[in-house]
């Protein structure tokens, strides 16, 4: 297989977990009873461009299906974290009514329903039904297409480019990532923006959260590899910050080649911090799944070690993250015999893969379990917080990523 970006030969494995099922593809009681699908799970790394991709395999295109539609309101976190970036953009970018906005991936409509509410233009891309026809309740304009350099081109043609073109977890999980770039810049406009957030690679191998990889990531980013990415679209990156979404994100900061605006110094100095992190050599990528497979074998020694003094475990939280390392690790009911969700989409049915029952949080008041793991660790205050009565039983909380804690 040849790099997504750059054409090199893929010689190296950052991570190989196997096979596993669509980690979003939970299951109801009458599914158990039919097989199921899985997937190899493979992900390398180019030492050309440094891009960590999946490696291809046979119908990948089926995990994309509508089914699998994610509503980005329902989390409050992540509302309050898009209303304060467009109220960013609008101060930094002085936004007017005669500005455009674009967003990639609109979903739902969280986030543009603030520049509506501003009365500034704007325009979604959104190739999932459901979430595009709630975004349209709200008065935003949809397009219910993949986003892709016909698109920006046609958009363009149309007088449609944007002041600002925005994309929120979408970037990691475009197919053809050149394509989709040179998408962007034909639908920016001379002077404009373009913003884009992404789990950040580096963060991920510091913490070894080899859990956050799925189908449905085809890369794993670093400023380094994306500065490249936009250099051969014609675009440069001009400002990076730091985000704390995700387990450690960025939002780069990106205008054509020609734009006047001065990259900032913080462009520079995240590029050296990744140097020194050996971004650019081999090292930190080919020696990950052997702290992936330390974090896999700590959480499986503790459950087997519970089990066997009669200890009862539960699990909080039935996150796409949870099913990665569940998967992985081959924990089945036996070890963990149920998950708590307080999402009621998900409540009564079944994790793929382990096949682990999800129940309302209240069933963890009724199993008065003597442990719960918290599966996603990003969110481990919250759920410690909603769950301190553990504590008059003597129960404790557990953290397997990126190594196992008991508090
Ligand atoms: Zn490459």
């Amino acid at each position: 297989m040849k790099c997504r970006h750059c054409g090199n030969l893929l010689l190296h494995t950052f991570l190989d977990l196997g096979f596993a099922p669509p980690s979003n593809a939970y299951l109801t009681a009458a599914d158990l009873s039919k097989p199921e699908k899985y997937y190899p799970l493979k992900i390398k790394v180019c030492d050309h461009c440094w891009l960590v991709q999946t490696e291809d395999y046979a119908q990948a295109d089926e995990l994309f299906s509508p089914d699998y539609a994610y509503f980005s309101s329902i989390s409050s976190g992540w509302l309050a974290h898009a209303k304060a970036y467009a109220e960013q953009m609008m101060q930094l970018l002085q936004l007017s009514r005669n500005s455009l906005v674009i967003e990639v991936a609109s979903n739902d409509g969280y986030l543009l329903k603030n520049f509506v509410a501003a009365g500034i233009p704007c325009l979604g891309i959104e190739p999932t039904t459901s979430t595009a026809t709630e975004a349209e309740k709200l008065g935003i304009p949809v397009l219910q297409e993949f986003f892709c350099e016909t698109l920006g081109k046609r958009l363009a043609a149309e007088g449609k480019k944007g002041d600002l073109i925005s994309g929120k977890n979408v970037y990691a999980h475009v197919p053809d990532i050149n394509d989709f770039t040179l998408g962007l810049k034909s639908a920016l406009k001379p002077s404009g923006t373009i913003t884009l957030e992404f789990p950040h690679v580096m963060r991920l191998i510091e913490s070894t959260q080899f859990d956050t990889v799925y189908h449905e990531h085809f890369s794993y980013l670093s400023l380094y590899t994306v500065n490249h990415i936009f250099q051969a679209a014609g675009l440069r990156i001009w400002d990076v910050e730091e985000l704390p979404t995700h387990g450690g994100s960025l939002r780069i900061y990106g205008c054509h080649q020609a734009d006047f605006r001065p990259t900032t110094n913080a462009v520079e100095a995240l590029l050296r911090r990744e140097a020194e992190a050996g971004l650019q050599t081999l090292s930190p990528y080919v020696s990950f799944q052997a702290r992936a497979n330390k974090v896999k074998n700590d959480l499986l020694d503790f459950l087997v070690r519970q089990n066997r003094a009669g200890k009862k475990v539960a699990a909080y939280g039935a996150a796409a993250k949870g099913n990665t390392l569940l998967n992985y690790a081959g924990i089945k009911p036996d070890l963990l015999p149920l998950v708590c969700d307080a999402a009621s989409a998900k409540q009564g049915k079944y994790m793929p893969g382990s096949h682990i029952p999800i129940l309302p949080p209240q069933a963890i008041q009724e199993a008065r379990p003597d442990f719960v793991l918290i599966l996603p660790w990003n969110i481990s205050d919250e759920v410690m917080e909603q769950n301190v009565f553990i504590r008059e039983w003597g129960g404790k909380f557990v953290t397997s990523v990126p190594e196992l804690v008991i508090q």
